[in-house]
This record gives C-alpha cells, structure tokens and sequence, in this order.
C-alpha cells in the first residue's frame, strides 16, 4: 500500500509513508526488512500511535502492526504474544487462562511492542515497567535475521531490544513475566496536597501502587492507593452506573468541556479547578487488576513526563506550583513511582523512581510550559519518557544517561547503516 498518511494518537504527529505494509508473519517482516535494505530505504515498525513524540514518523516504508496479534504460547510464568497485539487483548486473553502482568499504565490500547518500545509504566513500589516485565524477544534484524534474545541468550541484544525505540530490530514477538491473577483493592480520595507530599514516602512505601493527581491551582490532590487483596477477599467491582458516572461522565464528558471552558477563557482556569476539584468525590471498590490500572481516554492532550530521583519529587512539585499559575494549566499534574530496573535505556535505570507529567489539552500551545517543567525536571537528574514530548538530544543522553553507551554499541554492531531510523531516532540516538 502506498499513499497514505499516518497520524498519533494526540494529532501532532503526521507522516506521509512512500510504502505502508501489514505483515501478517515474521517471515514477512524480513522480507519487508531485506528489501528496504537492499532498496537503501529506512523503515519504521509502527504500534497503535499513542507516542506523542515523532517516533514513528517515515516518509519511507512503515510496517503497521495488525497482521501480528495473538496469545502464542506459555512457559513457566510467562507468556509469549505477537509483538502487534493489544495490551488489552493481551489482558483478557491472559485473565481467561488465570494469569495477569504484574503492572501496566493507565491504558490498554498501545501494542506490546510499541509500549515496551518506550518503557511504558505504571505505577509500583515493586513492580517496574512493561520493559522490565519482558523475558524475551524474537527480532527481525536489519540483515533479515530473525533472532530469539533473552538474559541467558544473547543478553546484549535483550538488553537493548527490550526498550530499543524501534531502532534495533522489529520485534514480532514478546515473552512477558507473568503472575497468577489477582484483584486489586482500590481507594480513591482526596487529601491536602502538603499532607500528600509530607507523607510521600511513606505512601510510596505503605502501597503496591500508589498515585496521585494534583488539580493546579488548588491544594488539592486525589490520591490512588491500589493494593493486592488478602486470601477470602471477593471482588466488589463498581456497579455499571457509578463505573459509567465516574470513568464516562466525570473523567471524559464532564472532564472534556471543562478543558474546552478553560482553553477559551483562561483566566477563569482556577475557578473553574477548584469547583472540579470539589465534584471529584472518592471511591472504594474491589477488582480484577487491569479493570483498576486502566481507564478509558477519550479527551485528547498532549503530555510530558520526566523520571526523577525519588527525593527530588517534592522540590520539583514546589517548583511547578507557581508555573501552573503562569500557564493557565487546567489539567492535573499526575505523580507516580518505580523501583529502579536494569533496563538500559530506562528512565528509571539504576534508581528509584517518581514520574511526573504535565499535559496540555489538545489544540492548544504547549511549548513553552513543557520547556518550563523540563528546565526544573533536569535541574534534579530529570530523564524523559521517551514516548512523551521532550527535547533531549544524542549528546545529553550520551553525557546523562548511565545505559546509553551500551545501548548504542549494540545499535552499531546490529543495525550499522541506520536502517531503522527517522529524524527524531537520529536526533536521540545519533547518526
Ligand atoms: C492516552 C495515553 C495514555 C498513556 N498512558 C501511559 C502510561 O500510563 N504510562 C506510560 O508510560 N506511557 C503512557 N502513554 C504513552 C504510550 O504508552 C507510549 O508512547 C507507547 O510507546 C505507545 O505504544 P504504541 O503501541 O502506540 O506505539 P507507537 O507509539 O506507535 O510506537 C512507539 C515506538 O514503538 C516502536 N515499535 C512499534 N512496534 C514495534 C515493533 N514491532 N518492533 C520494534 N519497535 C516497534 C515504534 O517504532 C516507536 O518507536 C500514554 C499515551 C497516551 C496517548
């Protein structure tokens, strides 16, 4: 297929790809891939488009993920999926065998792939991202070689494949660790942002996965503490009104033109936070695990999120008080941690992490906040989710970045005439 344009999943990203392919097997991706490198073209593996950076933008070929999609096989706590599949299809698919990932973020319709591409996470005191949850990976290689890779096989490749940016290899297929289901017991309620923040630690400690959303401009933050159900513990899931109230009404419609009310008018933007700060009741309910860790997003934004050394997260959330105000912001500032991982190009390589991102409601300007909070963010080790807007280039992430030298001296050996990249992987990665 040829001809047709590609957009994200937030509408800042668009590309026009020379050629558009679904293969449906790893024998056509090496095809795709042996031909684009005997072409000298480059290509880009593409999951659902719900990275807000140009990651997947090519004006050359672009392999589209709906062809790979499947449960493929168990091993002992694990579980090997096509790499195009679903989280939310992964999800159920797992849950009707008794099995679940251990976390996940906030929504399920990224791909395997394209999620462990970036290091997409949740939050978890124990349990790191979706990077580090992988246990191996079958990778076309820029020669057309398919490889299987994992910590005992070819443990350099896996290092770099299992958060590669789609600059590695094209994966097809993922084997994750996988756990026993389980229920969450979840608690939704809003407490003083200075006793939150006093107490940070020791919610972050006290919780499997513990969050909060600040409303700017109000010292208000609704805090979400999901823990793992003792044994004889049954579920108590939301009846279908209040899930619908709460995750359709509240979080999508009500929460949608609140956005539009406040990007016509601005100044009204504190008013109008602290009368929905004061709408946002709590909530108490017992559910299967990826029913709690996703919700559905239907208002459109734009976001950041920098990864910062777990003590600098007050500071940082001191800081970013008064650039709310100067920005209007409407949107809350969402708070979440991570336990240090050895991924290497992992945000939370090496140390205990809080995440902390700002988002920007669709259409409007975002530049000049996000430069703001990522200024403050890297004043404190501040390392950006490589899937969200950032400005970090190949000489900061050579020169800040732990894992970084690695990583690259295994995208030299494995992909040396840079056929899977872009101008934004060049831009990261280098030439
Ligand atoms: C509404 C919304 C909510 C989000 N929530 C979270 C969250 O809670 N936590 C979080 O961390 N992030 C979150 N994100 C970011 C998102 O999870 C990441 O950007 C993720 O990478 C998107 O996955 P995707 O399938 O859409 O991949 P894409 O954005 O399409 O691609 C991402 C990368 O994956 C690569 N890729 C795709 N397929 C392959 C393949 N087969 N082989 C090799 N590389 C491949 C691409 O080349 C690209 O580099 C959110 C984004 C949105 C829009």
């Amino acid at each position: 297929m040829s001809g047709s344009t590609w957009r994200n999943w937030a509408g800042n990203v668009q590309a026009s790809p020379a050629t558009v392919l679904t293969p449906r097997s790893v024998e056509e991706v090496s095809a795709a891939v042996r031909q684009a490198a005997a072409q000298g073209r480059t290509l880009r593996a593409a999951g659902t488009g719900h990275s807000f950076t140009p990651l997947v933008a090519t004006d050359s070929v672009l392999l589209r993920p709906e062809g790979l999609t499947g449960l493929l096989r168990f091993g002992a706590g694990t579980a090997t999926v096509a790499a195009g599949s679903m989280l939310h299809d992964v999800n159920v698919a797992l849950h009707a065998q008794g099995l679940a990932l251990a976390n996940m973020g906030d929504i399920t319709e990224q791909t395997v792939a394209g999620a462990i591409a970036t290091g997409t996470h949740g939050t978890g005191r124990d349990s790191a991202s979706l990077s580090a949850q992988v246990a191996g990976l079958e990778i076309v290689l820029a020669d057309g070689s398919v490889v299987t890779c994992s910590r005992l096989h070819e443990p350099e490749l896996f290092a770099a494949a299992r958060l590669g940016l789609g600059a590695v290899g094209v994966v097809t297929a993922v084997t994750l660790d996988v756990v026993p289901s389980f229920l969450l017991h979840a608690v939704e309620e809003q407490r003083p942002l200075d006793d939150v923040l006093e107490g940070f630690a020791d919610l972050a400690a006290a919780n499997d996965h513990f969050e909060l959303y600040w409303f700017p401009h109000t010292d208000r933050a609704m805090t979400k503490r999901n823990n793992r159900v003792g044994p004889g513990v049954g579920p108590a899931p939301l009846s279908r009104l209040r899930a619908w109230r709460d995750d359709e009404l509240m979080s999508n419609t009500a929460f949608g033109l609140v956005c539009r009310a406040g990007r016509a008018a601005p100044r009204l933007v504190p008013t109008i936070n602290r009368l929905s700060a004061r709408a946002w009741g709590g909530r108490t309910y017992v559910d299967t695990s990826f029913r709690v860790f996703a919700t559905s997003r239907r208002v459109r934004f734009t976001e950041q999120e920098y990864a910062v050394p777990r003590a600098a997260l007050v500071p940082l959330l001191t800081e970013l008080r008064e650039l709310v105000d100067r920005f209007h912001i409407s949107f809350p500032v969402e708070v979440r941690v991570a336990p240090a991982d050895d991924v290497w190009l992992s945000p939370a390589y090496g140390r205990d992490t809080a995440w902390v991102a700002v988002h920007m409601f669709e259409h409007m300007r975002y530049a000049a906040y996000f430069a703001a909070v990522e200024e403050r963010a890297l004043a404190v080790g501040g390392r950006p989710h490589w899937g969200k807007l950032h400005t970090r280039d190949a000489a900061w992430c050579a020169a800040s970045l732990p894992g970084y030298a690695q990583f690259t001296a295994v995208r030299d050996r494995v992909d040396p005439d840079r056929l899977f990249s872009n101008d934004h992987v060049r831009h990261v990665l280098g030439d």
